[in-house]
This record gives structure tokens, C-alpha cells and sequence, in this order.
């Protein structure tokens, strides 16, 4: 028997397209002799919408955004929904595959709603996922674990509108520059600037509170960017390190996505010591956050061989060109296979909560 797949991916974030192009991906790798992939795109408005299931891979992007025809009710995913409904030949979904980046998707939400429908699901479940999203919150919980990180403040935007300018004394006096500022829960740098003076401050702060109400601000550190894939639940296993080396000033949305000149070097160029200083931290990451399935975690390694943890996301770019599947391939995972591992993993971790 075939394992029945949805696929969840689009999304009301502003990393729709990057999870567009995880889907593609995801699809193009997946073996049709072992899985039935019944995609479900979740448009920029928020509208789920059932495509019909696949019987060869997309031909690309496009063909995976459907129009709102087909719009499905999130909740008409429920096991006994799909079963129940006979004249639509609909049965039930094996696994849901979350490829889903940033608020609404990455955060817990629709990990909420999958464990309200009993349905086993891919990747970190609503508190890792809502805990990980939120920058700010996730660094408390580094901190509760005594984990190493730059120091860092953060301001909802009600109390930067009544004071603005006591929120730029302070994060001068706090943290001085450079410093980065972001909105609390996001991805892929969308609205992180940059900040070595008070203007460039005050623009970052307009910025970045156009994609969230809370900003958190971190200080700059000049480091190299070392990341290592974490795949398993209770167990879970670290990939070897690969380093990000921006060509630009910081590696920002266009350098992800547009630009596509980022150097990714795998194996990294580490010491055996500063790989072991960041699997441990990884790994404790993982387990602070009450991660499962799988995390990519970000650091810094400063001049000095001392590593600071930046974060950790629970749904990782995904494509095969993509940090966290290439880590796996050279650590001896191949693309399909790391899916497949996700799957089994997923079932794994849904079966011990039964
Ligand atoms: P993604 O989820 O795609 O990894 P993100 O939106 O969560 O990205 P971060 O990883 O926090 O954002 O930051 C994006 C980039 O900005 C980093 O890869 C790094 O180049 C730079 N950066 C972020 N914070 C700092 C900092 N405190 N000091 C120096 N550089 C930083
Ligand atoms: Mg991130
Ligand atoms: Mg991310
Ligand atoms: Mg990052």
C-alpha cells in the first residue's frame, strides 16, 4: 500500500515562494511507486485549496498554484471526514508534510490544527514550532539552557510608538553598533536590517514592524555563519557543519533567494573542537525547545573558536540546493531518503503519543 501524502505548502507568509519551491522539490524527489501525493496550496490569502492528487511531477511553480475553485475547508482533512465521504472516493490521509515557512505554517499553528485532527505530520509539533518562530522567545529558552548567544532586546510596537526615541537610547546603551534588527517571528531575513548609526536604526525599526508587532534586536557580531541539519526525535542526530559565506554585507533575502551568489561550503572548514562545541550546542538546542523530526541550527563562530547560537528553524529551506538537505547529502543521506526518514519519523513520533 501506497503511504498517502498532503502536502501542505504555499502559505500566508511572506515566504510563500520559497515554500513553493520546497514543494516542487519535495515532489519532483518523492517516489510515485511508494507515495500518493495529494497536494493542498494554501494561497497568500490564507485559502486551502485541493489539487487533484499527482500522477507525475509538476513541471514547475505554477502548476502548483490553484486557483480558489477547489477551496477545502482545513478541517475537512480530518481522517473520518476523508473516509467518511464516499461519494467524493476521499479516503484518509497517511501523513501531512507541513512545507510550509514563517508565520501561519512554520509557527504552530497548523501543527495546532493537525494534532486536533489526530492526523501524523512532518517536522516539530505546535510548541517547538511556535517557540522556534518567535526569535525572542526562543532565545529566552537558549538562555534558560545556558547556551552562548549575543546579547539581545526586544520592543512590542505599542511601546516604541509612545517613546521612540527612549527604545533608540536604549538599544544604543544596551547593545550599541552594529546591531541587527528583526521582526520576532520570520524567515528568510525578511525585514532584518543592518544598523551602524541612529538613522539606519530608525528606518530598521519602521522595517521591520511591517511584518510583525514585536522586534527584537540583536548585537552585531563579525563571526563566521557555521550551520548543522538535526534530523530524529527522541535521538536525534547531527549532520556535519556546512558554512554560509555571504558575498554581501550580511546574508539577506536576496542573497538566499535572488542573487544566489552565497557561497555554501560543505564539509565547513572547522576544527574538530569547534564541530563538537556546535553539535552539543545543536543538540541541546533541539532538546531546550522540545524539537522532533528536524531543525536546522545557525551559528556564529567568532575569530576565537567560540560558538554562539543564532536560532534554529523548524521547517528549513528544502529544496536539494538548500543548506539543510545538502548537510544531509554529505553525511551520507540522499534527498529522497532524508524525505522518506521525515515521513517515518513523523508516524514514529504520532504512534508513542497514541
Ligand atoms: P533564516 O530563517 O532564513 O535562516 P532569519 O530570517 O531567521 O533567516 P537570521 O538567520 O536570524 O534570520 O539572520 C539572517 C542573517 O543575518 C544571518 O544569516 C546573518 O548573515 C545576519 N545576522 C543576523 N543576526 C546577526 C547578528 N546578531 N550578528 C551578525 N550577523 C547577523
Ligand atoms: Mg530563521
Ligand atoms: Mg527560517
Ligand atoms: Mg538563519
Amino acid at each position: 500500500m501506497k503511504t498517502k501524502i498532503g502536502l501542505l505548502y504555499g502559505g500566508k507568509s511572506a515566504e510563500h515562494k520559497v515554500s513553493l519551491q520546497t514543494a516542487l522539490a519535495v515532489i519532483k524527489a518523492l517516489d510515485l511507486e511508494k507515495f500518493e501525493i495529494h497536494p493542498i496550496y494554501i494561497n497568500v490569502e490564507g485559502q486551502w485549496i485541493k489539487g487533484p492528487q499527482l500522477t507525475a511531477p509538476a513541471e514547475n511553480v505554477k502548476a502548483l498554484e490553484f486557483s480558489n475553485e477547489n477551496q477545502l475547508s482545513p478541517l475537512s482533512l480530518a481522517p473520518t471526514l476523508f473516509s467518511n465521504s464516499e461519494k467524493q472516493n476521499n479516503e484518509p490521509l497517511d501523513v501531512i508534510f507541513p512545507l510550509l515557512h514563517g508565520p501561519n505554517g512554520e509557527d504552530g499553528t497548523v501543527q495546532g490544527l493537525l494534532e486536533l485532527l489526530n492526523l501524523p505530520y512532518v517536522g516539530n509539533g505546535v510548541l517547538a514550532s511556535a517557540a522556534g518562530m518567535d526569535k525572542v522567545m526562543m532565545k529566552n529558552v537558549f538562555a534558560q539552557a545556558g547556551l552562548a548567544q549575543v546579547n539581545y532586546v526586544a520592543f512590542i510596537r505599542t511601546e516604541w510608538e509612545k517613546a521612540r526615541d527612549s527604545v533608540y537610547a536604549k538599544v544604543e546603551e544596551q547593545l550599541g553598533y552594529p546591531c541587527f534588527v528583526k521582526p520576532a517571528n520570520l524567515g528568510s531575513s525578511v525585514g532584518i536590517s543592518k544598523c551602524t548609526n541612529r538613522t539606519e536604526l530608525e528606518a530598521a525599526f519602521v522595517e521591520a514592524f511591517q511584518f510583525d508587532r514585536k522586534v527584537i534586536i540583536e548585537e552585531g557580531v563579525t563571526a563566521r555563519e557555521i550551520e548543522v541539519g538535526i534530523l530524529g526525535n527522541d535521538d536525534p542526530k547531527c549532520s556535519i557543519a556546512g558554512e554560509i559565506v555571504p558575498k554581501k554585507d550580511f546574508y539577506d533575502y536576496k542573497a538566499k533567494y535572488e542573487d544566489g551568489d552565497t557561497a555554501l561550503i560543505i564539509p565547513a572548514d572547522v576544527t574538530e573542537e569547534e564541530y563538537q562545541q556546535i553539535k552539543e550546542m545543536a543538540i541541546q538546542a533541539f532538546k531546550a525547545l522540545d524539537c522532533s523530526g528536524l531543525v536546522r541550527a545557525d551559528f556564529f563562530l567568532t575569530k576565537d573558536g567560540k560558538a554562539l547560537i543564532n536560532e534554529v528553524n523548524t521547517m528549513p529551506g528544502f529544496t536539494p540546493f538548500s543548506m539543510f538537505p545538502l548537510l544531509w547529502k554529505h553525511t551520507g543521506v540522499e534527498y529522497p531518503q532524508l524525505i522518506e526518514t521525515l515521513v517515518d519519523l513523523a508516524k514514529e513520533r504520532h504512534a508513542e503519543k497514541q
